[in-house]
């Protein structure tokens, strides 16, 4: 029997939280061959073919995402930056040139930060409340990053990945949504998605696990998150749906990691739309203003 988009979410399933990190193909990060920013432009640009198809997937499943765009990105396509605002989506920040915290000093990431906010709140015509690092770079030795934050009226962050990964992460993070309290503020944190497996942390929800996991080992994973009370953080980039983009030349570890199963994207995103409510940050922080369930949890920059 057909069932209704609304069958599946009786039973006070939780919402869950769409984002789509807004850049191109050749934003691929921490392999040699990823091209300088005054290179960019004369590369052949795939993003507003692959952000439109992922606008309509979710417009039609009345999903709705936050997307954290490039400053690059809303400058040189603004038009994409005001069509995200008004089809209903959050605009959010990704940084001006995706550059790592820890490879810059904390004024070039304040420049940055401030001329990307700048480009996108004008685009948008919104404020831009929420941040995510490039390559989730946010960890213990750069959480002066988050001081920045407040400053530039940030709101929220989601940068943290709380386990061990190939370059960094931050295993000793909270997983929950929580507070982080710095000399200039408060913050809110929502770290990326983690669940249990064979008593290791991964992220299924996002990146290479996400295209190389199976579709049912995805959803077993997400109602293991949300039954303890967190909400899945997806995430995704446009370049994902489009397996015959160009390619980065990587070494074979980095080639698998960043291009396997890219055929996958789709279909998994499509049943994820369909079977989950998906909601932007944005959203979520409305609907959840008075929960403390998260707001308990509050650290520290100074710890
Ligand atoms: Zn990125």
């Amino acid at each position: 029997m057909f069932m209704s988009r609304e069958d599946h979410h009786t039973g006070g399933e939780m919402k869950n939280i769409l984002s789509v990190d807004v850049e191109d193909w050749f934003h691929i990060l921490r392999v040699s061959s990823t091209p300088r920013v005054e290179e960019w432009s004369k590369l052949e640009p795939r993003i507003e073919r692959n952000f439109h198809f992922l606008l309509d997937q979710f417009d039609r499943n009345d999903a709705k995402a936050t997307c954290f765009f490039l400053g690059w990105i809303g400058e040189k396509y603004s038009h994409l930056t005001r069509e995200t605002a008004e089809r209903g989506h959050e605009v959010a920040c990704h940084g001006y040139g995706h550059q790592l915290i820890g490879t810059q000093t904390r004024e070039q990431f304040r420049s940055d930060l401030r001329k990307a906010k700048d480009i996108l709140e004008q685009a948008a015509g919104k404020q831009v409340r929420g941040y995510r690092a490039p390559g989730f770079s946010m960890k213990k030795e750069t959480l002066w990053a988050l001081e920045e934050l407040v400053a530039s009226g940030f709101e929220y962050d989601s940068s943290i990945f709380p386990t061990t990964r190939g370059h960094g992460g931050m295993a000793e993070s909270d997983v929950f949504p929580h507070i982080i309290s710095t000399p200039n503020g408060r913050i809110i944190e929502f770290p990326i998605s983690v669940a249990r497996l064979l008593g290791r942390k991964y992220c299924f929800f996002g990146g290479g696990y996400f295209r190389l996991s199976p579709y049912f080992l995805i959803r077993k994973m997400s109602r293991a998150v949300n039954l303890e009370g967190r909400p899945v953080i997806y995430y995704i980039h446009p370049r994902e749906i489009d397996p015959s983009h160009p390619r980065l030349s990587m070494n074979l570890v980095r080639r698998f990691k960043s291009y396997v199963n890219l055929n996958t994207t789709t279909e998994k995103l499509n049943n994820l739309v369909k079977e989950q409510t998906l909601i932007s940050f944005e959203k979520w922080l409305q609907e959840n203003k008075t929960s403390t369930q998260w707001q308990n949890h509050e650290y520290s920059t100074a710890n």
